[in-house]
């Protein structure tokens, strides 16, 4: 099977003792591509070194919602200047908002959420949405300040309907370890429906252990279990889901 993880913290500390032999034990379990978020200006940096040691790896700069209230103007020159002349970031992210736990005070998310839509357009490039518990806010926010942006929902969540509509404005939907959890009926519903030109597979590694692992940390070799997962909700051939995958990442991110 041929995986695209477009979605992993392999940057957290949690991988420090034996990042080497993860990955060796990633790319033998046929993961072919890796994308790093950042959170803030730390992880915007570490995930840059890691994409400058792997070829297979890439970044994406920008700040969490739960950092929002810590960015400077300095990690915004930072970011637009990897963005513009670093071609292994390939995008801003995450960005969002966060109402499940409101570490940053939601005015604060929202005025740094926008300011890195704007980011992003300046800089042409797609944009990883974190999405929890802010449907409507980030939905309004697209449809308006955001209209001229793209990119990714990662960890999808939302509605059929929401998916929908995310679709017509230009986003990819990427699914994570909870479409695999037997209590997601209505997620797997979803990931049924959405179209597999717009379909992502990821981890959220070390976050968000599908099973048979839960418990455990998280790893891009366990993209696989999403991709099983969705192609038995599809009815289809997993090594041909993963393909399809593997090459929405690849354009997604614009990877030659
Ligand atoms: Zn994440």
């Amino acid at each position: 099977m041929r995986l695209f993880d477009t979605h992993a913290h392999i940057n957290d500390n949690r991988f420090d003792n034996d990042r080497q032999s993860m990955l060796d034990d990633c790319l033998a379990q046929g993961v072919e591509y890796i994308m790093c978020p950042a959170v803030d200006r730390e992880t915007a940096e570490s995930a840059i070194a890691l994409a400058a040691k792997y070829d297979y790896v890439y970044a994406a700069v920008g700040v969490h919602p739960h950092e929002s209230k810590d960015v400077t103007e300095e990690d915004y020159e930072y970011f637009k200047d990897q963005a513009l002349h670093n071609d292994k970031v390939k995008a801003i992210g995450e960005i969002g908002l966060d109402y499940y736990y409101d570490f940053s005070d939601r005015e604060t998310q929202m005025r740094e959420f926008k300011r890195q839509l704007e980011l992003a357009r300046e800089v042409d490039l797609p944009i990883i949405i974190h999405d929890r518990d802010a449907h409507g806010d980030i939905m309004d926010t697209l449809r308006t300040y955001g209209k001229d942006n793209y990119g990714i929902f990662h960890c999808y969540s939302g509605s059929w309907e929401m998916a929908k509509e995310c679709i017509k404005m230009g986003f990819y939907i990427s699914f994570a370890g909870p479409v695999v959890f037997p209590k997601s009926t209505k997620l797997k519903e979803v990931a049924k429906e959405v179209p597999l030109d717009r379909l992502l597979i990821e981890t959220d590694s070390p976050y968000l252990t599908p099973p048979p692992f839960r418990g455990r940390r998280n790893d891009p070799s366990k993209t696989q279990f999403v991709a099983q997962e969705i192609a038995s909700l599809k009815g289809m051939d997993v090594d041909e889901l993963a393909a399809i995958t593997l090459e929405n990442g690849k354009r997604i991110f614009n990877i030659k």
